[in-house]
């Protein structure tokens, strides 16, 4: 896998460019181990340069495009994004550790983002308002200006395409800050944008550290919104910077997300959500489903059916494309290690397998399902960010939400029962940002507006909620008496 552009510079107005600093960090490939290429150590004058760039580019070629032309752009982006869907996810598979297939899956998320944005571009509207005599009065839905995204290491297509591709619709101009870890897909993101015709400055990645390119990105005072998504102890610390500069934030902060398994559901329909929704990219997934719930009644059986399908589960090298892939990093491994090590012998219910021939230097960690905690125990309460999933048993429906509920955080959570009248009330009674009904997921639905309450953050990603995220409401009021 050779990526077609430099992966040691940033991009900044349209050019690749060594940091400012000169200095490289190493690209490390989780599922050997091995160090597989450098990227650029950008720094605050980088992110300055950036910033600088993309407030060129809103009062120069960008700012003056129509809400269509941005479109046509956006849409040019995801067909290239579709022409190179290969080299992208073979990119992505050895750069994150997830299987290739899953990597695909990614792409063509992104290549949807790039889509959807292209065709919402020019459908964001304002109102006009019904007032007093005399005044005739509406809004504008405007870009905001600069926005900065800091994008964690689990799913960058898909979290560059939803934050990007409604900032870019909306006319903004966007530094990106990856993640030091998994800054390759960022990178290439940067090239097909340029080659789709991007106006130089529109889209500029700075590669870094957080804790130098991304905190110099939220302390910025160019920038007018910060979309963040990672840990909660980062996202404190971007909304303190952000507070600073008075200036809104998108955090996406993970979650410790239920599903509700009632008496009445179909197991069958139900199962490879109840498992897969938990162990999908190694369980590095800010939606997984780390928690499932289920009616007493059948609990011991739908521990069984679980506990046969981790049996089965194979975590393997990336390109080998099995069930997961290695951690990230060894400092993931160990963050999950030290959960699995909270666990009583007895609680460790069932487990995957590492393939044999899986290199010594990868970042392994075989599925773990785990029963016979308490809700308020850590291992049901706090974000493992690994393969483990707990199984809870409940009582009935109010004991259900008060266990689902039960934690700081409130992503996703769904619900499995044939009652459609239980499935409304825990629609409205369950804390969190999206409840699925007979399925987990939706698929990732691109349209569907997404984000958390309480620790998983505020403000709403993907669909058109993101558009209005990523805009500023202007009021008009004209006395015409
Ligand atoms: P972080 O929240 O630290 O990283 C997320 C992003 O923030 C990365 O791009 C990171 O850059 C950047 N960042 C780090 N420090 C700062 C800072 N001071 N100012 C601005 N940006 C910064 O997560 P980690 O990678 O450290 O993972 C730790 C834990 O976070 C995981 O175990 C998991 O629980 C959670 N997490 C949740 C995610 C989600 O999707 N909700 C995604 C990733 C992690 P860099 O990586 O270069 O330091």
């Amino acid at each position: 896998m050779t990526p077609w552009f430099d992966t040691d510079k940033v991009f900044i107005g349209g050019r690749w460019e060594a940091p400012s600093g000169g200095e490289t960090l190493p690209i490390t490939d989780p599922s050997t181990g091995q160090e597989i290429g450098r990227i650029a150590r950008g720094g605050p004058d980088d992110i300055d340069a950036a910033v600088v760039a993309a407030r060129t580019a809103l009062d120069g070629a960008w700012g003056k495009l129509t809400a269509a032309e941005r479109g046509r752009l956006l849409a040019r982006l995801g067909q290239l994004v579709t022409e190179n869907a290969d080299a992208l996810a073979e990119m992505e598979a050895t750069d994150v550790g997830k299987p290739l297939t899953q990597a695909r899956a990614d792409v063509t998320a992104l290549a949807r983002y790039c889509e959807f944005y292209a065709g919402a571009a020019d459908k964001v509207m304002g109102q006009t308002i019904p007032f007093q005599q005399g005044f005739t009065v509406y809004t504008l839905r405007e870009p905001i200006g600069v926005t900065g995204h800091i994008v964690p290491w689990n799913y960058p297509m898909q979290i560059i395409g939803r934050s990007l591709g409604a900032s870019l619709a909306m006319g903004n101009a966007c530094v990106l800050k990856p993640a030091e870890e998994a800054c390759l897909t960022a990178l290439a993101f940067a090239d097909l944008a340029r080659q789709a015709g991007f106006p130089d400055g529109a889209v500029n990645v700075v590669p870094g550290l957080g804790a130098e390119a991304g905190a110099a990105l939220t302390a910025h005072p160019g920038i007018g919104h910060i979309s963040f998504t990672g840990s909660v102890a980062t996202g404190r610390l971007v909304q303190a910077a952000a507070a600073q500069n008075v200036i809104a934030v998108t955090l996406e902060l993970g979650g410790k997300s239920p599903q509700l398994f009632f008496a009445d559901a179909d197991l069958d329909a139900a199962l490879p959500y109840l498992v897969n929704a938990g162990l999908q990219n190694a369980g590095q997934t800010c939606s997984a489903s780390s928690r499932i719930l289920v009616e007493r009644q059948r609990f011991e059986e739908v521990a069984d059916r679980m506990a046969a399908a981790y049996h089965a589960k194979v975590a393997a090298p990336a390109m080998a494309d099995r069930d997961l892939g290695p951690l990230i990093s060894a400092r993931q491994k160990e963050i999950v290690e030290g959960y699995l090590d909270l666990a009583g012998q007895g609680q460790r219910i069932a487990e995957g397998q590492i393939t044999a021939d899986a290199p010594r230097g990868g970042h392994y960690v075989a599925p773990v399902l785990l029963a016979g905690v308490a809700p308020e125990d850590r291992l049901a309460q706090e974000e493992i960010f690994g393969p483990v999933q707990v199984l809870i048993p409940f009582d009935d429906e109010d004991h259900a939400a008060s266990i689902a509920n039960g934690t700081a955080y409130g992503l996703v959570a769904s619900v499995w029962s044939g009652d459609g009248g239980r499935q409304m009330r825990l629609a409205k009674r369950l804390r969190a940002g999206q409840v699925f009904l007979n399925n987990y997921g939706a698929a990732g639905g691109v349209e569907l507006p997404f984000g958390g309450t309480g620790l998983s953050g505020h403000g709403r990603e993907k669909g058109f909620e993101a558009l209005y995220g990523f805009s500023s409401l202007k009021t008009v009021a004209a006395h015409h008496g």
